[in-house]
């Protein structure tokens, strides 16, 4: 693919904040980016309603650090993740993306606080030393949409790479692995991939890549070294809905089980501003129901049916991946998995919280 190419096409203007214009890894995408308009600006405010939308790309630098812990869902029992925001927006367009409750009217933003926001996680990791640090770069964007570019990811990976309690996951619903092959030192880092069944990723996630691409990406990916992770969420229901996501489970035996770092399900769920934006879509046309955290999700007796299709699906084939739910409730863990995720031995320790965070 000439990335080069491709990256132009997703953007009409560029906003930099006036110290970054120095930075050399700034300069270099500017010079790759060097038919699009760039503007200096001092603040995002400075952008132009009319560049407020996903075309706009706006290189930031926050003035604090840009990581910090999941906000989860109330109600829901979270898994502590930890979150950097590098990427925020992304132009792959999923309609079910959650982030059109209030990312929509945004530019895609890269923010560039790098050394601060590592320097701060390494403390973390250091005050925790006998806790798993799993941090992400893909919560508010696809953490490799646009890292063939700006090339962000390897300066965290060789950064976390000597410390064995940090699992650093890079989430996307693309295929490009390829820049990040050559890295020697990988640490603990995780390439995680969005799954769903091809109808579901042709229609509803149009400028992703292939399900067929993401696999092939994620055998890349364990060849050179790296833990992979698969997250099947959302799940979406359709008619043989049942088949098209056990088939694609069935690729799951591509990876050695030892190489899979974890595996989650989350079943779709909506707010109400979200429906708003996307009330023509077949699939909200179901039976929902209002939770704690101001979501709509699918009837509890579906999430059921539907968790439990996916877990001895899942099971059958790496029996001991942990694996588990996004943002669901005790009640469901209880029915799922017969305990919460601290008593279950394959995640006690992915889930446990770290103690300073701030
Ligand atoms: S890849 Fe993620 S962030 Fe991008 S549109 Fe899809 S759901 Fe939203």
């Amino acid at each position: 693919m000439n990335f080069s190419n491709f990256y132009k096409k997703q953007f009409t203007n560029i906003y930099v904040i006036r110290e970054l214009m120095c930075n050399p890894d700034v300069k270099q995408v500017l010079s790759v980016l060097d038919t699009i308009p760039v503007h200096i600006v001092t603040s995002k405010e400075e952008i132009p309603d009319s560049d407020m939308h996903q075309h706009t790309l706006f290189i930031n630098l926050p003035k604090a650090p840009i990581a910090g812990r999941c906000p989860g869902s109330k109600g829901h029992l979270c898994c502590n993740y930890l979150t950097i925001d590098l990427y925020e927006g992304c132009t792959i367009g999923c309609t079910y993306c959650i982030m059109k409750s209030y990312l929509n009217f945004s530019p895609v933003t890269v923010n560039m606080n790098i050394d601060e926001t590592i320097s701060l996680i390494l403390r973390w990791a250091r005050e925790n030393p006998d806790t798993t640090i799993r941090i992400g770069t893909g919560e508010v964007g696809d953490s490799l949409l646009y890292d063939p570019l700006f090339r962000l990811s390897e300066i965290f990976i060789k950064a976390f790479s000597p410390f064995p309690n940090i699992y650093f996951e890079l989430k996307t619903k693309t295929n490009f692995v390829d820049h990040l092959l050559h890295i020697r030192k990988k640490g603990n880092t995780v390439i995680g991939f969005s799954l769903n069944p091809p109808k579901i990723a042709g229609e509803e996630e149009p400028f992703g890549a292939t399900i067929g691409e993401r696999f092939e990406a994620a055998v890349k990916a364990v060849r050179a070294g790296y833990n992979i992770s698969f997250h099947f969420d959302p799940i979406i229901r359709f008619p043989g809905w049942e088949q098209e996501y056990v088939k694609v489970v069935q690729n799951l035996k591509l990876i050695p089980g030892e190489k899979l770092a974890w595996i989650s399900l989350g079943t779709f769920r909506y707010t109400p501003k979200l429906k708003g934006r996307i009330d023509s879509r077949w699939f909200l046309f179901d039976e929902f129901v209002p939770c704690k955290d101001n979501k709509y999700r699918y009837i509890q007796r579906r999430r059921r049916g539907m968790y439990k299709i996916m877990k001895e699906a899942i099971e059958n084939i790496h029996p001991d991946v942990p694996l588990y739910m996004c943002m669901e409730s005790p009640a469901m863990w209880e029915y799922i998995f017969g305990e919460k995720p601290e008593k279950i031995d394959t995640l006690c320790t992915i889930f446990k919280r770290i103690k300073r965070c701030s």
